[in-house]
């Protein structure tokens, strides 16, 4: 008769002592071990499940158990539980682990969205080729031109002398060269600019006109430059593309209205920016003002002036490029805060020059 091998642990003392476990008739166990043999109907011990190659424990009523290796005979051995019986123990045994999986999968989606689609806009950025920016932004432009933007009324001498200042004010940095100034009469958006992927920033001549002197202007361009430089404009439509086709394979949706049909200009002009691009960009405009010689402080004085001004955040709808410029005291305080820094800095370089 076959016996299986194995190591009987008596409960009362960690040591084992070598056993053999063998069935002479039908849910009839016997247990041999030095002390003589014992025998036990198989209603009266429990089988640990089978996980892999681990041993298996088989514990008896009375206490101890037997630890062995797996084999075949032991399911034979001991009577099989009802279907039932045997699902709802798998599912109690999973349910930990359904429950983590499905929380980790949460998780996994919520930061895909938050981390993961931003991370993959500023990579995949950077490789859309020029043409590409070019065409999209002359697209996206052309959806605004159709109907909130019209041609300009500055005239062309104060138009070039902001031109020229705005490539004073940007030589040099790595993305410069596709930097351009235009303008556009625009009564229903009010005071405002943007800046497209390829470089083309858009002042409204309402801006022009609300703004006390050109330094001011210069650091509403100088935020434009920023948002230039980090790409953000490209990187939200992408983030907001990439959203839609998740968000389309998640709910089932990926063909037909929603997803693939939106192209990247109706994003583009869609998309808002996010507060930590605008930060970004605040914080470049402050760097590329200080180190062309003009304070931060005229950042502050017009966006003060523009939130006095309703127009900013009326009448705009669901054109998120242009609306995504709210003044915020926040902000404002930022810049000050730079020009405060700035002249201390100032201050404290005159006065060591001062002390030689
Ligand atoms: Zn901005």
């Amino acid at each position: 008769m076959t016996e299986l091998p194995g190591t009987w642990y008596d409960g009362r003392s960690s040591r084992g002592q070598p056993a053999r476990l063998r069935s002479p008739a039908p849910g009839r166990l016997v247990l041999a071990i030095a002390e003589g043999e014992r025998e036990f109907d198989a209603g009266e011990v429990t089988l640990s499940p089978r996980l892999g190659q681990l041993a298996r424990e088989l514990r008896f009523v009375g206490g101890g158990h037997m630890e062995l290796e797996h084999s075949p005979l032991l399911d034979q051995w001991l009577p099989g539980r009802s279907r039932i019986e045997a699902a709802v123990d798998w599912l109690e045994r999973r349910r930990a682990a359904v429950l983590s999986a499905t929380a980790a999968l949460v998780v996994g989606v919520i930061a895909f969205f938050q981390l993961g689609l931003p991370w993959m806009a500023r990579e995949v950025a950077p490789l859309v080729p020029p043409p590409i920016e070019r065409t999209i932004s002359n697209q996206a432009l052309a959806l605004l031109d159709g109907h909130l933007l019209e041609p300009t009324r500055l005239p062309a001498p104060r138009r070039e002398s902001l031109q020229q200042s705005f490539f004073d004010m940007t030589r040099g940095l790595p993305r410069a060269d596709g930097l351009r100034l235009d303008f556009r009469h625009a009564p229903g958006i009010g005071p405002n600019a943007f800046v497209l992927p390829d470089g083309q920033v858009v002042m409204t001549d309402q801006l022009v006109t609300l703004a006390k002197d050109d330094e001011e202007l210069l650091a509403v361009l100088a935020h434009e430059a920023g948002h230039h430089e980090h790409r953000h404009g490209l990187r939200r439509a992408l983030e907001k593309s990439a959203m839609l086709v998740v968000v389309g394979f998640l709910f089932g949706d990926v063909s037909g209205t929603g997803a693939l049909s939106v192209s990247l200009p109706v994003l583009l002009v869609e998309s808002g920016y996010s507060r930590q691009h605008e930060r970004e960009a605040d914080e470049f405009a402050f760097r590329q003002l200080a180190a062309k010689g003009y304070s931060p402080d005229a950042f502050a004085r017009i966006m003060g002036r523009m939130s006095f001004d309703g127009k900013i955040d009326s009448g705009l709808g669901p054109i998120g490029y242009l609306s995504s410029h709210p003044p915020s005291a926040e902000r404002i305080e930022a810049a000050r805060a730079a020009a405060a820094s700035g002249s201390a800095a100032d201050e404290a370089v005159g006065s060591d020059q001062a002390g030689e």
